[in-house]
């Protein structure tokens, strides 16, 4: 997908090295009798982009889904930026600056892409009734900003001749550059995504990594991300958590989880990684 070497990592970002941002510990979250995160801890360092890996069904997506409140937990510690706020609903922590990308939904795609991105805008006083009424300036002013950082954005993101367009009608790869692009209007401090080269081409797919790249590295931003593509955990990433039946079973630089025999065990003794077992061989 790209032309770096493998096991290259990223350049590393000025923020990098500050300690972490978000610190995981005994994360457990139950459904029934399945233990899908079963004590989960491991910590992100600011202003890195970390991958989260593992065999299917190893809990890497009801992981995120516990950090970022859509799950509520049943036991365990979850601090961003030095503050716990475990089982915190989902909007509180994304107000806090932890936010996901979303799969563009059915509503979603029957809208223009821009609508999609002045509805991702923070802070809109224009949503209440007295401050529509009454506050009609500030609403008027607030609304132009967003716009404003709207179109920045698909410009940026190579979308903004489809700006009329509506989102149903993009690429699987645009629409992940959308996603991205949306998930960017709440100006996020650690972004985490699931899967975000799923169904995508490669050359999307490494423009995609190059924004990755420059926002990490131009605006602080922490990327937390689920990747199954062994080639681009190995060449993009400056740290990696591997995951096995709930548990974080490793943490280290691509390189060292390369060579570790407990990963590539989980991968064979999971007998859903083949692919991935062979590229985090190579
Ligand atoms: P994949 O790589 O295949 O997406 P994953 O590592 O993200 O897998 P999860 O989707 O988190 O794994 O699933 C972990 C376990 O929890 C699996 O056994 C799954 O079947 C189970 N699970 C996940 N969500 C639910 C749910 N809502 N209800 C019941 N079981 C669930």
């Amino acid at each position: 997908m790209t032309d770096a070497a493998p096991g290259a990592t990223a350049t590393p970002a000025p923020t990098a090295g500050k300690g972490p941002i978000l610190e995981v510990e005994d994360v457990v979250q139950t459904f029934g009798g399945i233990r899908a995160v079963n004590g989960a801890t491991f910590d992100v360092e600011r202003g890195s982009i970390t991958a989260l890996i593992g065999p299917n069904g190893a809990g890497k997506t009801t992981c995120f889904n516990v950090l970022t409140g859509f799950y509520g937990g049943n036991r365990g510690s979850v601090r961003f930026d030095g503050e716990e706020i475990f089982s915190e609903p989902a909007h509180r922590i994304a107000r806090r600056g932890m936010v996901r990308t979303f799969q563009i939904t059915k509503a979603l795609s029957r809208m223009p892409v821009i609508d999609n991105m002045l509805l991702a805008g923070p802070n809109q006083p224009g949503e209440h009734l007295f401050n529509n009424l009454i506050r009609r300036g500030a609403c008027k002013e607030r609304e132009a900003e967003i716009y404003e950082q709207a179109q920045v954005l698909l410009e940026e993101f190579n979308l903004a001749k489809l700006q009329d367009a509506y989102a149903g009608t993009l690429s699987g790869g645009q629409r992940k550059l959308l996603e991205l692009a949306r998930a960017l209007m709440t100006q996020p401090r650690l972004l985490m995504l699931d899967e975000p080269m799923a169904g995508i081409n490669p050359t999307l797919g490494a423009r995609l990594l190059e924004h990755m790249e420059r926002l990490r590295t131009e605006e602080g931003v922490t990327f937390l991300f689920v990747e199954h593509d062994m080639e681009v955990v190995m060449n993009h990433s400056d740290r990696v958590i591997v995951m096995a039946e709930g548990k974080v079973i490793a943490e280290g630089l691509p390189e060292e989880i390369r060579e570790n025999q407990q990963v590539i065990d989980a991968y064979l003794g999971g007998g859903a990684g083949e692919k991935e077992t062979e590229r985090t061989q190579r």
